[in-house]
């Protein structure tokens, strides 16, 4: 039998974090995993999606485009296929390799193999394991509703294989997952369909954003059905319901079902740990109802976000190595595609609901130096906050190239500074973060480049 001081069963985001983390406390570590380092995030997720946006956005830029506004004219852009695969392949494996090596460099015993629970006991392919320390990363996987049962489909991991282009692609579900996925398909070509069975796509999002990621959309010509459902699929027809109760009929070579994930309880469960709503309950401390079991990442309740479960990869060991308690961190929130939307705090809607009494700072992408010269002028940056105090609720940004303004926003809500913070910080010239400010001074109509209203 083999003795652990702790062992992380899974080596995604969460767990990879954790063991790092631990080995750098100076605790040893030992992390086991049935496919590749990196899980979902680095192998079949955030990664893959992104090579395949970037390469989507340079292809639909110069076959539909022809000749930019800038003068640059596109002749023959060619789409290869296996070279793409390969490409994006590449991008995960050197990664995951990376993630090898520091495994090696920490001394962190990584174990490629199957953790199962019997009675009660973890084994490790068959072999009984013992532990000071147990963390359970072992991340979600797509939830397939059952109507799709006995069909054809695709989830997001097939699809990320890009076995082909389809001439018609329905997607079902309407979140983050759909949206990117449909955007990436529509751009190399295929004729898309989103299916949403609520009243919008994106639902969890600021109806300014949303608003912004639907005219990206229509634009390339997908098709939104909201409030309807899938029903049925036969010989390359789906049929859809809309809300009204009306069928219509929707041309599909594939289905991409995008319905949301689930997470991996099944060692939780099997290990006796408490469970709600599908998720394992921990603590403030990421204890589980079990002691000395620890759970982070998609596993436990929260956005199912990479960020999310490195933080709480850092959270776990630090409480494990000096029992530290985890600090409490408002989480940002990232929609790409060729215009990125991104957020943070409360959306409008949500204040309304609340009965919190807002102002907004809005400064519009068009009257941004950088985005002009980027030829991408769609889009804008809302900040939402206290008109006594400055306090921000919530930031809002939609555009290209503004996912790097994530960071941003997170330090500012994070560290509790208010909007004049914001005003008062110098952005460098010319650059799309110029426009957070400018929303900001906003906020106090002071903004030098529009009309404050
Ligand atoms: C298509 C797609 C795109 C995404 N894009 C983004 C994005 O842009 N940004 C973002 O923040 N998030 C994104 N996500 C979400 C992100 O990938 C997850 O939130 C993140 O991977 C969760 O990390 P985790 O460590 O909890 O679990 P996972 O990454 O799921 O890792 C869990 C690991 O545990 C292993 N495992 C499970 N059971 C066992 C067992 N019994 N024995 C051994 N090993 C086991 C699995 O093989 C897996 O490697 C995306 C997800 C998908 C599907």
């Amino acid at each position: 039998m083999k003795k652990f001081e702790t062992l992380i069963i899974g080596a995604g985001v969460g767990g990879y974090t954790a063991a790092i983390r631990l080995a750098q406390s100076g605790k040893k570590v030992a992390i086991v995993e049935k496919e590749k380092a990196g899980g979902v995030c680095l192998n079949k997720g955030c990664i893959p999606t992104k090579a395949l946006l970037h390469a989507a956005s340079m292809y639909h830029r110069a076959k539909k485009q022809g000749i930019t506004r800038s003068g640059i004219e596109f002749k023959g852009a060619v789409l290869h296929i296996d070279r793409l695969r390969k490409w994006k392949n590449s991008v995960s494996d050197r990664l995951s390799r990376g993630l090898m090596l520091l495994f090696k460099e920490y001394g962190i015993e990584y174990i490629n193999g199957v953790a199962e629970v019997e009675g009660g006991i973890v084994r490790i392919d068959g072999e009984t394991v013992e532990y000071d320390h147990l963390i359970l990363a072992t991340g979600s996987s797509p939830n397939i509703p059952s109507v799709f049962s006995n069909l054809s489909y695709w989830t997001s991991y097939e699809c990320l294989e890009v076995p082909e282009i389809p001439e018609n692609l329905l997607v079902v579900g309407g979140g983050v997952i759909g949206v990117e996925l449909a955007s990436i398909y529509a751009m190399f070509g295929s004729k898309v369909t989103i299916v949403e069975v609520l009243s919008d796509i994106l639902a969890f999002l600021d109806r300014d954003l949303r608003k912004v990621k639907a005219k990206e959309l229509k634009k390339l010509g997908v098709r939104i059905h909201t409030s309807a459902s899938f029903e049925k699929y036969d010989n390359g027809v789906a049929i859809i319901r809309k809300g009204d109760g009306t069928l219509i009929e929707v041309q599909a070579d594939r289905i991409l079902v995008a319905t949301g994930r689930k997470p991996n309880i099944e060692l939780a469960g099997a290990l006796g740990i408490d469970i709600k709503d599908g998720f394992v309950v921990v603590k403030d401390t990421y204890e589980t109802s079990k002691e000395g079991i620890f759970a982070i990442g998609d596993l436990i309740k929260g956005p199912m976000l990479a960020h999310r479960a490195h933080r709480d990869g850092i959270g776990v060991a630090e409480y494990i190595a000096y029992g530290r308690k985890p600090i409490g961190n408002i989480v940002p929130a990232i929609v790409y595609g060729d215009i990125s939307l991104v957020s943070i705090g409360k959306s409008e809607d949500e204040l309304i609901k609340d009965g919190i009494n807002y102002r907004a700072g809005v400064f519009p992408l068009s009257a941004n130096g950088r985005a002009l010269t980027m030829e991408s002028s769609e889009g804008f940056c809302k900040i939402l906050g206290d008109p006594d105090t400055g306090k921000i609720f919530g930031i809002h940004i939609a555009g290209y190239g503004v996912d790097e303004m994530a960071g941003e926003i997170s330090l500012a809500v994070n560290s509790g500074l208010t909007i004049e913070y914001i005003a008062n910080t110098i952005h460098a010239h010319p650059t799309l973060g110029e426009a957070l400010m400018e929303a900001a001074e906003n906020f106090y109509r002071k903004s030098i480049h529009i009309p404050n209203k």
